[in-house]
């Protein structure tokens, strides 16, 4: 792949087979693309996004996990209606639970399996080309773009008693609902802080300001909020 196609493909399975990276920035894509049809399932399987989210951030699934998977099997199966959308969540859940623990029963492959099924769940769930192209989106806006990388001087961070991290955790914390999306407004302020700040990197700055989806995992947003994504 060049760099061209990189920045420019709409193919989601096309960037997940170039991405080498294995952690929950897998997660998080899943449960984006589980948020692009949220309005299509019922209101307790959203709910279960949000308890995938809460395990992103850490929280351990305990005894509750193979019962709340169960019950997704069962809602989807037993209603055509919800199949898709339902079994986007499902995925998404077992992706976060065999991240979360190396012991859970599968493999890596398994798990890349099981993202690039979560993204045809959700395009199955809502047939159209801008799912497709929003999940690309989704993909660089967690990995950046793998020909230039960037990091973001650690000096910016302190600038102005630390204004920067303070505008990134208020992106983060107040997310656009139910989509789970930044917000873009905030993201052009944090850019303008970036620039006063010194920060004179293209990538970073564009990125901000011209770049339209954003969420969680956001490699901007994670790099000033210090989120780092060891390899599982
Ligand atoms: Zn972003």
């Amino acid at each position: 792949m060049t760099e061209n196609e990189w920045l420019r493909s709409e193919n989601p399975a096309t960037l997940l087979g170039f991405n080498r990276n294995y952690d929950k920035r897998l997660s998080l894509f899943a449960v984006a693309c589980c948020r692009q049809v949220c309005h299509l399932i019922p209101d307790d399987v959203r709910r279960v996004i949000e308890y995938i989210e809460r395990g992103i951030e850490g929280e351990r699934f305990g005894k509750s996990f193979p019962s709340v998977r169960e019950w997704l099997q069962r809602l989807a199966s037993e209603n055509n209606r919800y199949y898709d959308a339902v079994s986007a969540v499902e995925c998404a859940l077992s992706i976060t639970k065999a991240l979360q623990y190396r012991h859970f029963d599968l493999s890596r492959h398994d798990v890349i399996v099981l993202v690039h099924q979560t993204a045809e769940y959700a395009y199955a769930a809502a047939p159209s080309n801008s799912i497709r192209r929003c999940q690309a989106n989704f993909i660089r806006d967690l990995y950046g773009n793998p020909f230039r990388r960037c990091h973001i001087d650690s000096s910016l961070l302190t600038w102005n008693s630390g204004t920067i991290p303070s505008i990134a955790q208020q992106i983060y914390d107040k997310r656009i609902m139910p989509s789970g999306r930044f917000d873009n407004s905030l993201m052009g302020i944090l850019a303008d802080a970036l620039e006063d700040a010194g920060c004179d990197n293209a990538d970073v700055l564009n990125h901000c300001r011209n770049e339209k989806t954003h969420i969680r995992g956001c490699w901007v947003v994670s790099s000033v909020l210090g989120k780092v994504y060891p390899a599982s």
